[in-house]
């Protein structure tokens, strides 16, 4: 039988033994990369050993090798995500609020003051301040993205708030608009800028030069909001998920 191409796939990940932890490297083949090279991946912080496609994986493993303390320090310079458990101080749209839990309370986590307070059992804390920052996004997301709708003259059909691995947001051609909800933890401009993101895909459905001036016409804060979520975006995706 002949051999398919794809018997000689890349592995999709190595990893490199050593002293310490054993650190899991993604690897990625990229057509115009000139040189074997790493980077860290802004979306969940791994690190990515970018292969030129003529590059053996095995060369690769040796560069990551020799690269090994730039590597190990990359993770631990990264940010922490936080856990939602009784102490963690979450920046609820740019203002600070101190998870305290309190067994006698029942009903849904509230906000009073500086202090999100999560009754019941302590193995439920972490959900019910997941649940209550998905409302919160609702009611403070839904508004700005109908508020920029407007403005570009568009109509939003729907809104979804939801909680994925990699992605901030996401527009579909029949105007439905997807925010994750971990948005209401990052900066306000942050939030900003992902609302404008996604609203000015109702205008352009790719990222030309058009979109690009679109989004800046709804934001002020995309060159700052994306420095962070470069710097931060792979602690806010962990966040409450330990
Ligand atoms: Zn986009």
């Amino acid at each position: 039988m002949p051999v398919a191409m794809n018997d000689h796939r890349d592995p999709g990940q190595v990893s490199l033994a050593g002293e310490g932890e054993e650190v899991v490297l993604r690897v990625k083949r990229h057509p115009r990369a000139r040189r074997i090279s790493l980077r860290a991946d802004p979306r969940d912080g791994a690190v990515v050993l970018v292969l030129p496609m003529r590059a053996s994986v095995d060369a690769g493993l040796a560069f990551a090798r020799s690269q090994a303390a730039w590597i190990r320090a990359r993770l631990a310079a990264a940010p922490r995500p936080v856990a939602f458990a009784p102490g963690t101080r979450l920046a609820l749209e740019g203002e600070e609020v101190e998870i305290v839990h309190d067994a006698a309370r029942r009903g849904p986590a509230r906000r009073e003051g500086g202090l999100l307070v999560v009754g019941g059992k302590p193995e439920f804390i972490a959900r019910r301040v997941r649940d209550f920052l998905r409302a919160e996004a609702g009611r403070r997301l839904g508004p700005l993205a109908a508020e920029k709708a407007a403005a570009l003259g568009r109509t939003l059909r729907a809104l979804r708030i939801t909680d994925t691995r990699s992605r901030w947001g996401s527009c579909a051609r029949d105007a439905r608009i997807s925010l994750s909800w971990r948005l209401v933890i990052a900066p306000p401009r942050v939030a900003d800028y992902v609302v404008a993101h996604e609203v000015a895909h109702l205008a352009h459905h790719d990222h030309s030069p058009a979109f690009w001036r679109v989004v800046d016409t709804l934001t002020a804060h995309r060159a700052e909001a994306q420095a962070w979520l470069r710097a931060n975006g792979a602690a806010l995706l962990g966040a409450g998920r330990a």
